[in-house]
């Protein structure tokens, strides 16, 4: 049998550094996992996070950066490994099984955060990479003084209309509804952007293209009616989807697949706690991903006391 660790921590986007950190410090036996070399998880794709305290302007990239390097401090670096599946033992302790290692914990702190949400429409698997993004600081430099166009009408796709207009000649927003979902801070620019024009109530129905995106097929809801706009970019921002497959035998799963789990990343397992994007909670944002990695940790070592 492996080592029986303390905890093993799942994912390091913010709330596995926080809950990384926050364990060293804790003194307990933890190992790390994670599975991309990029650390920050999804903040890596934001050209600027300005609303984390005490850390104002900064690249995802770099702040990923800056937290990687701050668990690092304690010795804690995730271990590149991809969990493949997650066992409950006979004797209540969990079986991480990753293609090179398996490894035997107490506990588990489950961050493996949430993913680009796919549009399901035709050339959109097709074009990917062609023309179709899900991430426009990545991707946006590639369509300088081209017509693009954003799909969604959260913060995402706000700010990335807005960071588009800065090098694209023309970007169109297309949003399902008569009102953005996006906050004042994040709508209000693109409202007031001469080169980016908002197409309301409009769905889109087909990303046309052979070998690159050349246009988008639109739907007017209200009338009905489709056109087409000639664009060489399609970024997609309608949302993310919670990175749950893996244990939705696990724990109990809401209906849009987050795991069921309050403030203290208490799920519905005994020694299974989930932080960050993956739960249940009403604001998604690095400050609430930080906080889980903190709060989890406490559970944890709550746990492990009355587990005896
Ligand atoms: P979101 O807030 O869930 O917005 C998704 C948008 O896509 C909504 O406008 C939604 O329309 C639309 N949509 C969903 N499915 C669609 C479909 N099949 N077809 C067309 N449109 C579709 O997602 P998000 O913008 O990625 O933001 C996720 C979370 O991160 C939010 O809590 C957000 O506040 C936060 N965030 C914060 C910052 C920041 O503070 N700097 C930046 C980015 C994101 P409806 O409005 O009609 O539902």
């Amino acid at each position: 049998m492996p080592d029986l660790y303390d905890t093993v921590i799942i994912g390091a986007g913010p709330a596995g550094v926080s809950a990384a950190i926050y364990a060293a410090r804790a003194g307990l036996n933890a190992l790390w996992l994670d599975n991309s070399f990029i650390p920050g998880g999804q903040i890596a794709d934001s050209g600027n996070v300005d609303n984390y305290p005490g850390i104002p302007g900064i690249s995802g990239v770099e702040l990923g950066e800056t937290m990687a390097a701050h668990a690092a401090r304690f010795s804690m670096e995730p271990v590149r490994a991809k969990v493949l599946r997650i066992d409950r033992t006979e004797d209540n302790a969990w079986l991480i099984h990753t293609k090179k290692n398996d490894y035997q914990t107490r506990t588990v702190i489950f961050a493996a955060g949430a993913s680009h949400r796919h549009l399901g429409i035709p050339g959109e698997e097709e074009l990917g990479g062609s023309g179709v993004s899900y991430c426009a600081t990545c991707d946006g430099a590639f369509f300088k003084d081209m017509d693009t166009v954003v799909i969604g009408g959260g913060n995402t796709a706000c700010e990335d209309a807005l960071f588009l207009s800065k090098i694209c000649r023309k970007v169109y927003l297309v949003h399902r509804r008569d009102a953005l979902r996006a906050d004042q801070a994040a709508a209000y620019p693109v409202l007031h952007t001469a080169n980016i024009e908002v197409l309301w109530n409009t769905v889109p129905e087909e990303i046309i293209g052979t070998d690159v995106v050349t246009g988008l097929r639109v739907k007017d809801v209200k009338t009905g009616e489709e056109s087409v706009r000639n664009v060489s970019g399609v970024f997609i921002a309608v949302g993310m989807e919670p990175a749950s497959a893996l244990v939705s035998d696990l724990v109990d799963i809401d209906e849009t697949g987050y795991v069921i789990a309050d403030e203290t990343c208490v799920t519905s397992a005994p020694g299974f706690f989930a932080a960050g994007d993956i739960r249940t909670k009403p604001l998604r944002q690095v400050v609430t991903a930080v906080a889980d990695g903190a709060n989890a940790v406490a559970s944890v070592q709550k746990f492990l006391r009355e587990a005896g």
